[in-house]
């Protein structure tokens, strides 16, 4: 057991101290709690941080108060376009889903494409289509409506007619990172996307390299925040090249990403990453960020900033 680390994510985003009522804050710790305890019941037992990510995961796709799964926000047409990556860091394998409705954990349609397809990422209709041959859960639209969900899509489209360039500051998105007791990586992030999005948006979670990543020769990361910028810093690959190539430690490679190359390019965020020593790094530069940590040393979830 003396590896074996996991930690979470709940989003990225302007999460100030005072914005959250006891007890919603109550509430997203519990529901962090509950989820790094799913992981960690798994890696406890020698299990693979691969299965250790998808069941935290799942457990906050489940969680309404997530922008992931069941808590998925609005398209600007007023739909749920979800994406999900998982990736492994001993063959590097990986499997992802971008634009995808009604099914109920994306996670696991990730998981399915990388285990049972030929292929990574997987989209739109051919996407459902995999995620029900391969026998996974539907929900129908009551399962992903919330009304504090409609009314910020409802906030955001009023927003849009007097400013185009509308920029959503909360980032819901959730994710899991883990090292087991073999030394082996896995990272897997799952998304609604941003409010209002349109045309088919995709983000960075479901892509390899720039939401998710793992390697074990470096490090398992899961991003949040505004995906465009995440894209074009291609965050999470950076972290791990950081460490590969100039030999900086995890926790250097974070924020030098995070702190520093997404703040001058102007993406808000953060990440969770762990490496093949059990070190960790929640790194944001967002105001707050729902997060969380297992390992032998005890669990601990925070949500706001220094
Ligand atoms: N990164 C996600 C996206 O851009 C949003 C988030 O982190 O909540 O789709």
């Amino acid at each position: 057991m003396k590896k074996a680390v996991l930690a979470v994510h709940g989003g990225a985003g302007v999460i100030r101290k005072g914005m959250l009522e006891p007890a919603q804050e109550q509430a997203y710790h519990a529901a962090l709690a509950t989820a790094l305890q799913a992981g960690y019941a798994i890696l406890k037992q020698g299990g693979t941080s691969l299965d250790a990510v998808c069941a935290a995961v799942k457990e906050l796709e489940d969680c309404p108060l997530f922008n992931a799964g069941r808590g998925s926000v609005f398209t600007h047409d007023g739909l749920h376009e979800m994406d999900a990556c998982v990736m492994e860091g001993k063959e590097m394998d990986a499997g992802a889903v971008a634009g995808v409705d009604g099914i109920r954990n994306p996670v696991l349609a990730a998981r399915a494409v990388m285990e049972h397809s030929e292929h990574v990422l997987l989209s739109g209709a051919g996407a459902v289509a995999f995620a029900r041959a391969q026998g996974l859960a539907f929900e129908s639209e009551a399962w992903f409506h919330s009304d504090f969900r409609y009314a910020q899509w409802q906030e955001a489209l009023k927003e849009d007619r007097v400013r185009l360039d509308h920029s959503e500051k909360k980032f819901g998105t959730v994710g899991a990172v883990a090292c087991d007791v073999h030394g082996n990586l896995a990272a897997a992030t799952s998304t609604g996307g941003m409010t209002n999005k349109r045309w088919g948006r995709i983000g960075d979670s479901p892509v390899p390299g720039a939401g998710t990543y793992a390697n074990n020769a470096g490090c398992a990361v899961s991003c949040t925040g505004h995906g465009e910028f995440f894209l074009r810093g291609v965050v999470a690959y950076d972290v791990h090249c950081l460490m590969e190539y100039r030999g900086l430690s995890l926790q250097q490679a974070a924020e030098l990403v995070i702190c520093q190359k997404q703040v001058a390019l102007g993406g808000e965020g953060g990440l969770i990453a762990v490496d093949a020593e059990g070190n960790s790094a929640l790194v944001f530069n967002s105001e707050g960020m729902y997060r969380g940590l297992v390992s032998a040393k005890g669990l601990e979830t925070a949500i706001y900033g220094g």
